[in-house]
Order: structure tokens, then C-alpha cells, then sequence
């Protein structure tokens, strides 16, 4: 039985002051919700502060990246130990704006998931197909290519504290959601690949979420796909009332 999850990716936006707002408002709105994880996912100046916000709650911390490297020249980065210090449970790796924006490659988004893991960090690991991808008839052979490489070499005891998020390029922050067979569709195709990397019984405990204007309206009949446990929310995740309702509606 999947726990579902269901996370807010802030992106760059709130301030200190902001995100805990958010968050001490959020700890009331969802303290008797059972049955779903809650998580959000501040900018790294705001992980300290939310942290402290949320302790006691059953809300999890994310940070939105993480490098790999322990420590050294590496200007603007943080460690998976650095993100361990302020409490965060889990890390968003390979999000699309990350490939699309600042150079994220398969090779860049399995080194971070090894480091991740090796702090005990969970990764969150984005994959999904543009629309270019989708119309030339390659969803699948993107999915299989983000995630068999994206987790090469992760040991299955390791992978079962990780999360996928299947997000369709064409669906994030566009106000265009995949149907719900679209996303059971690619849900089961990452499914049935871990069944082939590792075992099936691996394949039925990690949570594949999905991600891509996800909002309170749509929320429900995504979440009654078999294979769709919890959503990775962008744009809805920033008013609380509106994240707080796909949090209950995912439980
Ligand atoms: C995202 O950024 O991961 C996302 C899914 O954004 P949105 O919900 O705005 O489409």
C-alpha cells in the first residue's frame, strides 16, 4: 500500500517571511489529514526558517536541488549534507526547468540522486516527455531514458526511499493537465520499467507521482488512477488554501 505524496514546488518564489506564513497557516489546514504526505519545498534562504516552522507537524521539508559534491569550488552550490543540517527529508532532482534552463542532464541528475541517497536524502526524480517528444510519438522512449538513466546504479534498498514525478513538459505551468489515462499511461510504463530493473515487488512500493497543473479541480480523478500516488504542484501550491485542498483531496 503507497502512501501517497503530494508536494508544493514553490520555485523562486516567497520570501522568509513568506514561506513561513505559508507554512504556519498550512500546519493547521492539514494536522488531522491521514493518509497522504504532505511536503513543501521552499527556495534554499527559506529552508532554515521553515524548518523550524514545521517541527512538531506532519509536514516534510524539500529542497527544490542539490549537488553532488561534499564540499569544495563549487560557487552557489549546496551539499545533500547542507540540506541534511536545516531538516530537509527530501530533494527535487532533474526538474524540467532544470534540464531546460541550467543544463540538467540524465549523467548530472544520477550523480545528484547517488549523493542524495548517500546522505539519506530522498530524491524526488522528475522525468517527462516535451510536446515535441509526445506528438513524434517518443513519450515512452523518453520516460524509459530519463529514468533507467536518471537511477543507474541505484541499489534497491536505496530506491525504495526515492519518488519519481512523472511531469509532461507540455503540462507544467501551461494550465494544460495530461488526462487522467495519459498519466496512468506513463505511470504504468515507469512502473513496469522498475519491474524490469529491479522486481516487481520493488516496482509496486515506490511512489510515482505526478506533476503538471495539477489543482484542486483536477485533483481527484487523477488520484483515482491506480498507478498515480500523489502530485508534485507548481502554480496551485502557492495560495495555501488551494494546496491544502489537492493535499486533502490526494488522502
Ligand atoms: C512543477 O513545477 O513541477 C509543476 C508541476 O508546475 P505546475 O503545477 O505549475 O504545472
Amino acid at each position: 500500500m503507497r502512501t501517497p505524496i503530494v508536494v508544493a514546488n514553490w520555485k523562486l518564489n516567497k520570501t522568509v517571511g513568506e514561506a513561513v506564513e505559508f507554512t504556519s497557516a498550512l500546519k493547521g489546514m492539514v494536522s488531522g489529514v491521514d493518509g497522504v504526505e504532505v511536503v513543501v519545498t521552499p527556495a534554499f534562504t527559506a529552508l532554515n526558517a521553515v524548518a523550524s516552522t514545521l517541527s512538531g507537524s506532519n509536514i516534510h521539508l524539500s529542497a527544490q536541488d542539490v549537488f553532488w559534491a561534499d564540499n569544495g569550488a563549487f560557487t552557489g552550490e549546496i551539499s545533500p549534507a547542507m540540506l541534511k543540517d536545516v531538516g530537509c527529508e527530501y530533494v527535487i532532482i532533474g526538474h524540467s526547468e532544470r534540464r531546460q534552463y541550467f543544463g540538467e542532464t540524465n549523467e548530472s541528475v544520477n550523480k545528484k540522486v547517488k549523493a542524495a541517497l548517500s546522505y539519506d536524502l530522498r530524491p524526488i526524480v522528475c522525468v517527462g516527455e516535451s510536446l515535441e517528444d509526445r506528438e513524434a510519438g517518443r513519450t515512452e522512449s523518453v520516460i524509459d531514458n530519463h529514468v533507467r538513466n536518471g537511477i543507474a546504479g541505484i541499489s534497491p534498498e536505496a530506491m525504495q526511499s526515492a519518488v519519481i514525478a512523472y511531469e509532461p513538459v507540455w503540462a507544467i505551468g501551461t494550465g494544460v493537465t495530461a488526462t487522467p489515462d495519459q498519466a496512468q499511461d506513463a505511470h504504468l510504463v515507469i512502473r513496469s520499467l522498475l519491474s524490469e530493473l529491479y522486481s516487481v515487488e520493488l516496482a509496486a512500493q515506490v511512489r510515482i507521482q505526478y506533476g503538471g497543473s495539477v489543482k484542486p479541480e483536477n485533483t481527484s480523478e487523477l488520484m483515482t488512477q491506480p498507478d498515480v500516488d500523489g502530485a508534485l504542484v507548481g502554480g496551485a501550491s502557492l495560495e495555501v488554501e488551494s494546496f491544502a485542498a489537492i493535499a486533502r483531496l490526494a488522502g
